[in-house]
């Protein structure tokens, strides 16, 4: 082959090079009439919003364009851009707190930070390197960091986004994309103490299936959740219980406002108690909550920490379970307890599942929570909010 038509077939067009996330472009504009940020006993989740946003504009050309934070305020949108038709959005949550020493501190965000580059993968929108993005989420934190209600409990709900804007509509990758990072200060999730709820075992419709996007923190999979959660509440339950297949799996609970994963349950085998919790599958949310229940209950399984007041023998599995199981367990006084797991509410104790036309009752301890949750729970926020040292909370 000539070296004219090597040319010719490899003509060596240099692919333009595209710019990382880069933290060092940072352009800060303050906002010059910041707010007072409300009396922490009035805040509502999700309605309040610090003084400044990050945003971090993206296109095929050039990469990642110049992070900006700047006053919170609405975002300019063509009506043709592709998020607006094909539900090009993902999100992530996750929450900064304040120590008792005043140090702010974000829980596992580098987990946040690995399922927001998933999410942006299974939808074709740009990924970025995940420290960059958190080193400047930090700084926007920290800006803000005032806004924490000094109030126990309380803190500041981080959410990240990421849209597709491309300006033309048509499906594909868009040639456009928006990074936003907003503030909300959040109270206690459970101001007056546990509140179990009554989950709807929902048999007609279905969140997520194998294959799906279930397991990816995609705005696609919320829409369809509002109208059964309507049905669940019509009928007296809190949540839809989303069920899979025709043994009626467990998946998980997905509230619309906060989001809060269904997880592990106790059954007692033989003189252990297990703590079971259904599999990473493809359609349940990887919950960074869900994980540091199982890392906990690991740990303390395995002898490398014990939680105080929590059964000697805890076998832990990652398996399915069915409703049949779920109605016999409970059938036979062998449920124990039943919670969900999620940064919102941490841990939810359920005490009531409506499952074809019948409810099946689950135990609760007197203050809500069992005596599985209560001990991983304390060990949980405890670390959260810096009372317990440890590696999962980084500092801002
Ligand atoms: C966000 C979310 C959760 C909770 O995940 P955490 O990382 O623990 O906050 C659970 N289920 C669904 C469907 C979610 O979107």
């Amino acid at each position: 082959m000539t070296g004219e038509l090597m040319s010719v077939l490899s003509p060596h067009r240099r692919r333009p090079q595209l710019s990382p996330l880069e933290p060092s472009r940072l352009e800060i504009t303050r906002n010059t009439a910041p707010a007072t940020p409300p009396p922490s006993q009035t805040l509502v989740f999700g309605h309040t919003f610090t003084d400044h946003m990050l945003t971090i504009p993206w296109d095929a050309v050039s990469g990642w364009g110049t992070p900006q934070i700047k006053p919170y305020g609405p975002l300019q949108l063509e009506p043709s851009a592709t998020v607006l038709h094909y539900a090009q959005t993902l999100f992530e949550g996750m929450k900064a707190y304040r120590d008792e020493a005043g140090n702010v501190t974000l829980f596992r965000p580098d987990m946040n930070m690995k399922r927001m580059n998933n999410s942006a993968r299974r939808i074709a929108l740009p990924t970025f390197n995940g420290d960059a993005l958190l080193d400047l989420i930090k700084q926007l934190v920290r800006i803000d960091k005032h806004w924490i209600p000094k109030e126990p409990g309380h803190s500041l709900y981080v959410r990240p986004t990421l849209i597709g804007n491309q300006k033309a509509i048509g499906v594909g990758p868009p040639n456009e994309a928006l990074l936003f990072v907003i503030l909300s200060p959040v109270g206690p999730y459970y101001p007056s103490g546990f509140k179990p709820v009554a989950l709807y075992g929902t048999t007609e419709f279905v969140r997520a299936a194998p294959g799906g996007t279930g397991a990816f923190k995609l705005g696609v999979n919320y829409a369809p959740g509002v109208l059964p959660q309507k049905s669940a509440a019509a009928l007296g339950y809190s949540q839809n219980l989303w069920l899979h297949g025709p043994e009626h799996h467990l998946t998980e609970v997905t509230e619309v406002r906060p989001f809060r994963c269904w997880t592990p349950r106790r059954l007692t085998v033989s003189a252990a108690t297990e703590l079971v919790t259904p599999p990473l599958d493809g359609m349940i949310l990887p919950g960074v909550t869900r994980d540091s229940v199982l890392a906990l209950a690991r740990e303390h399984a395995s002898g490398k920490k014990r939680l105080p007041n929590l059964a000697d023998k805890l076998i832990i599995s990652e398996r399915g379970v069915t409703m049949k199981e779920v109605k016999a367990a409970a059938a036979a006084g062998r449920l124990v307890e039943m919670f969900g797991a999620g940064t919102a509410a941490v841990i939810s104790p359920v005490d009531r599942i409506g499952y074809m036309g019948e409810d099946v009752h689950i135990p609760t301890g007197e203050d809500g929570m069992g005596p599985v949750s209560r001990p991983i729970w304390t060990e949980l926020v405890g670390r959260q909010w810096g009372a317990i040292a440890s590696e999962w909370s980084v500092p801002v």
